[in-house]
């Protein structure tokens, strides 16, 4: 979808699958947040628990706009388009053909850079297709993007009000409305997915260097996220891979870790996930969320 900052890789914002396709296409070996898009007339009230004073100020100053606030969401919004963190980054995009597409869907899209990892962001519709061709279904071709960069990143969810990454509005003009803007969180932006409140069980989890065997019983006190198929079904083991498919993996990766979380058992243990595709996600995700490794 053609944006006013860069052309976005889209897909439905509330849906843990797509959202993994989405991770899966860009082959990132991480999961990183993803900015939702919404319509001008979506109701920003179903997807966070609160707007402040400064975020409305905000709002009615630059939106539509590319400036994205940060919000602490509800539940409807996955796990996956957040990573896990209790904040959701929103932006409600300028471009007319993104805004007739989100009127039309009726939801958020989450929509990433429509770029491979480690490669530049298209403006052009030319450019999706020659980088992510075949892999996605249609380009909406909107014309070159009129800014060019990534929107700027507010977070705005306590008193003082964060500059997490710089972009399409200059930080002066959001002062003007908003007051003086501390720049210290710009450091958690500068490399993704190393943002450190990411979303860990507060069981300790630890990763097997084995899968787990399975003629051996699990025992009581311990959980199982497990990668391939269980004999028994036991309620303490989720089984992330039943058919070998990682993006359905990811899919399932943080309700799962939740759903063991609340177990109320002494450990989790989590098999190892092959190295391929989302794979490398999935195990990146599970080694910031461990605490060791265990045989
Ligand atoms: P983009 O790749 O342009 O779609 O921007 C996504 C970036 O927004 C992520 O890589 C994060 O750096 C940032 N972001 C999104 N959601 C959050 C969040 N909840 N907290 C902090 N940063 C976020
Ligand atoms: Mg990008």
């Amino acid at each position: 979808m053609p944006t006013e900052t860069v052309y976005g890789l889209a897909a439905d914002g509330l849906n843990p699958e797509a959202l993994a396709r989405i991770f899966a296409i860009k082959q990132r070996p991480f999961f990183d947040p993803l900015i939702l898009h919404m319509a001008e007339n979506f109701e920003l009230e179903r997807l966070v628990i609160r707007i402040s004073p400064t975020a409305r100020t905000l709002m009615a100053n630059f939106w539509p706009g590319p400036l994205t606030l940060l919000f602490p969401k509800r539940e409807l919004v996955p796990d996956l388009a957040t990573s896990g963190l209790p904040t959701v980054a929103i932006r409600c995009p300028a471009h007319p053909v993104a805004q007739a597409l989100l009127q039309e869907f009726g939801s958020p899209l989450a929509a990433p850079s429509a770029n491979k990892f480690g490669r530049i962001s298209p403006t052009s519709a030319q450019a999706v297709k020659e980088e992510l061709g075949d892999e996605i279904s249609l380009v909406l071709d909107g014309g070159p993007c009129r800014i060019g960069v990534e929107s700027t990143i507010l977070d705005v969810t306590s008193d003082k009000v964060f500059l997490l990454r710089s972009g399409g509005v200059p930080l002066e003009l959001l002062e003007e409305k908003i007051g003086p803007i501390e720049l210290s969180g710009e450091d958690a932006i500068k490399a993704p997915g190393m943002l450190k409140s990411h979303y860990a069980p507060r069981t300790p989890l630890l990763r097997l260097q084995e899968p787990w065997p399975r003629d051996q019983e699990l025992p009581s006190d311990t959980a199982l996220l497990a990668w391939s198929n269980f004999p028994v079904s036991v309620e303490r083991v989720r089984v992330l891979a039943p058919d070998g498919d990682e993006v359905a993996a990811a899919a399932k990766l943080f309700q799962y870790l939740r759903e063991l979380d609340s177990l109320g058992v002494e450990k989790i243990l989590s098999e190892p996930v092959p190295m391929k595709g989302l794979g490398r996600a999935i195990n990146d995700r599970l080694e910031r969320a461990s605490v060791g490794t265990t045989v």
